[in-house]
């Protein structure tokens, strides 16, 4: 049996947002619906739902709370978020077409299914590669690889760390079992590989440019006076 309890929608709580993974307030849209005799285990009482509201993203979450009873405790409030098991999202930063497959396989990982993984996170990887210059009709990643450090598109470090997310992929696609260490190393690498081409090097050379236009406007100036 459901029931819509009557008090007033003014709830307030605190938790980990599914859709930001921060510490957020989180406010309800609506009522509270109880579901009473859950036949669920070790659930005291009724099942309580509510759908709250992000105050930061405004994104939508299913909130659950019971209580259960713990021998030498007593009650105990148990409260849930919907969805979990959400990855991390992926810096916006990052173009769309390295940083979906990116999230895709943060993703897999999340619900274990780490052969596939570390396919994404290949995919994710050849597709960097493309967009940093080298060939789309180059099938072979370890020469698209080879072709942007001996270019100097990336650097030797960057080679090596790339290498590792291939190697893991390799794995995840071929006959062996791939460890889930290895695809959290070599989501881990990507990240940092992501981080530093799309995201760091561009704002070192921001500051750069602003510096050196500065100092031209100066120089400018001081040849103008
Ligand atoms: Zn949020």
């Amino acid at each position: 049996m459901t029931i819509w309890t009557s008090e007033p929608d003014q709830f307030h709580t605190t938790g980990i947002c599914p859709w930001c993974r921060e510490a957020r307030s989180l406010s309800a849209l609506t009522r509270a619906v109880e579901i009473e005799n859950p036949k669920r285990l070790g659930i005291h009482g009724p099942i309580r739902y509510r759908i709250l509201r992000c105050n930061s993203c405004l994104s939508g979450i299913l909130y659950e709370e019971y209580e259960i009873f713990v021998i030498g405790y007593g009650k105990s409030l148990q409260k849930h978020l919907y969805p979990s098991n959400l990855p991390v999202p992926v810096d916006e930063r990052i173009p769309e077409d390295i940083r979906n497959p990116f999230y895709e396989a943060r993703l897999c990982f999340e619900h274990h299914a780490h052969n596939a993984a570390a396919c994404v996170a290949r995919k994710a990887l050849q597709r960097l590669c493309i967009k940093l210059g080298a060939s789309k009709e180059e099938r072979w990643l370890s020469k698209q690889l080879k072709h942007l450090v001996e270019n100097g598109k990336i650097t030797r470090e960057s080679f090596d760390l790339a290498m590792a997310v291939k190697i893991v992929g390799d794995e995840g696609a071929h006959l062996e079992d791939v460890s889930p260490e290895d695809v959290q190393e070599a989501l881990d690498l990507l990240d940092h590989l992501t981080d530093r081409i799309f995201i760091r090097i561009p704002k070192a050379k921001e500051i750069t440019d602003r510096a050196q236009q500065r100092r031209q406007e100066k120089e400018e100036n001081s040849g103008n006076a």
